[in-house]
């Protein structure tokens, strides 16, 4: 099942699929399931009508991505490159290998863009003179992707990625896998949840983690928090402060500057319908059906508060999620990649278990012909610019790999 409303609105918004979602109680969503002989018994919610007259009752999200145009399984079982991820870093990585001649498949869990497809407007990424949305920046390089006829898969989650002779074994999770010469991982990083008494209970009811901007227009006159002090909290504040009547910034520190470029502070301090209060945290939050009240806490002296909030947006970080990838793979304390130079340890060799005469190339992971580029990788810039390159460096790398010569 699609876990409800709420996945399914957040994977067809950022897929950039346009959808139009009904409160089942209004007049026009009962019509309609009258029309399509269906109850509005929650059992059977969400219903998804498409443009073709199709009715989905509670699908899946490969049903869903599969009904609406979007690929879910490989149409091949070997390719040249395949790609996990499909942030800036692994499209980078698609659009370069595609278009140098390998044959390229492309699998990304939920939507293409990545963190960086959440960013209500992406400023420093060169040539943007203007900024650009994340969803703008996403769907343009998957048109660039789909155009070098990069394979593009939605929804699969890959699980596994295991050597086998000369080829790289990828698994899937519905148990299904492809072989590829080479594999670079792009897999970012997952925000980190927020650790207080009853907030996660309202994740998609009024708790989001990261800008979720296609609610924007649900908060619209209404006042809505914002947690955390980097810049991806501040442009959230700003995007959120176009439809809100005021946007609360909570921030355990005691000033933005020390965490947020100035460009962000000095827009925030001049956006009337921004407060920022800092030396604050949310220790709970509570509710029915979606969030209605939060509990905050001073962090300097002993105090907490109790607000009535029903908007609450979340960036208190990220971590790698790459435990699935097993033992073979080095990684540092907290989970990212380590590879190439990273890998060496202080005599200069590469770790027990390196197969081969070379040290690892710049951007390989402890499994050669594995490679890693962006937010994943250890020591890495955490930037979709820097994402991107990475992305078109591993290719530069995948071709030295499988070309030594
Ligand atoms: C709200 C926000 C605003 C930001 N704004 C800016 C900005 O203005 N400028 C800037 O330079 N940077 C910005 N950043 C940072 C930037 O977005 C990241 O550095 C960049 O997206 C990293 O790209 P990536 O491809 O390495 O990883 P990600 O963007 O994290 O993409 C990784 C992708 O891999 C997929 N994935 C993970 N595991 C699997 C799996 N097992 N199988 C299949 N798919 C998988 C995920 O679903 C995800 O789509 C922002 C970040 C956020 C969150």
């Amino acid at each position: 099942m699609v876990g409800g409303h709420q996945a399914a609105k957040e994977f067809l918004a950022r897929n950039q699929v346009p959808y139009c979602h009904l409160d089942v109680r209004s007049e026009q969503a009962q019509r309609l399931l009258a029309t399509a002989r269906l109850s509005d018994d929650a059992d059977g919610l969400p219903v998804v009508l498409l443009p073709d007259g199709a009715v989905l009752v509670r699908p899946s999200l490969p049903e869903l991505a599969e009904r609406v145009g979007l690929s879910t399984s490989a149409g091949s079982p070997f390719y040249d490159l395949v790609v996990v991820g499909g942030g800036p870093a692994g499209l980078g990585a698609a659009v370069y290998g595609a278009s140098e001649g390998l044959r390229t498949l492309l699998v990304e869990r939920a939507a293409t863009g990545g963190q960086a497809g959440q960013s209500s407007r992406i400023e420093n990424y060169l040539g943007f003179p203007n900024g650009l949305s994340g969803a703008e920046l996403a769907q343009r390089a998957r048109d660039q992707a789909t155009r070098f006829d990069v394979e593009i898969l939605t929804t699969p989650e890959v699980t596994g990625i295991a050597p086998h002779g000369d080829g790289r074994v990828v698994s899937f999770a519905d148990g299904s896998e492809v072989t590829s010469h080479a594999v670079v991982l792009a897999t970012g990083v997952s925000y980190t949840r927020l650790p207080a008494e009853g907030v996660d209970a309202f994740a998609g009811r009024g708790v989001y983690y990261g800008a979720a901007a296609h609610e924007a227009v649900n908060c619209k006159g209404q006042d809505v928090y914002v947690v955390g002090a980097a810049n991806s909290a501040g442009q959230a504040a700003l995007f959120f402060a176009q439809h809100a009547a005021r946007v609360v910034m909570l921030v355990r520190g005691s000033d933005l500057r020390r965490s947020m470029s100035e460009y962000l502070v000095a827009r925030i301090e001049q956006e009337p319908r921004i407060e920022v209060r800092t030396c604050t945290e949310v220790a709970g939050g509570s509710g029915d059906e979606h969030l209605e009240r939060l509990v905050l806490r001073s962090t300097t002296a002993a105090s907490t508060e109790v607000v009535d909030a029903c908007w609450l947006f979340v960036f208190i970080g990220a971590s790698p999620r790459t435990d699935w990838l097993g033992d073979g793979f080095a990684r540092d304390d907290h989970g990212f990649l380590l590879t190439g130079p990273e890998l060496l340890g202080p005599d200069g060799r590469p770790p027990a278990g390196w197969p081969l005469e070379r040290d690892p190339y710049h951007l390989e992971s402890s499994v050669p012909g594995v490679f890693v580029a962006g937010d994943v990788r250890a020591a890495s810039v955490k930037r979709v610019a820097s994402a991107v390159g990475e992305g078109a460096m591993a290719v530069t790398l995948v071709h030295r790999y499988l070309d030594p010569s």
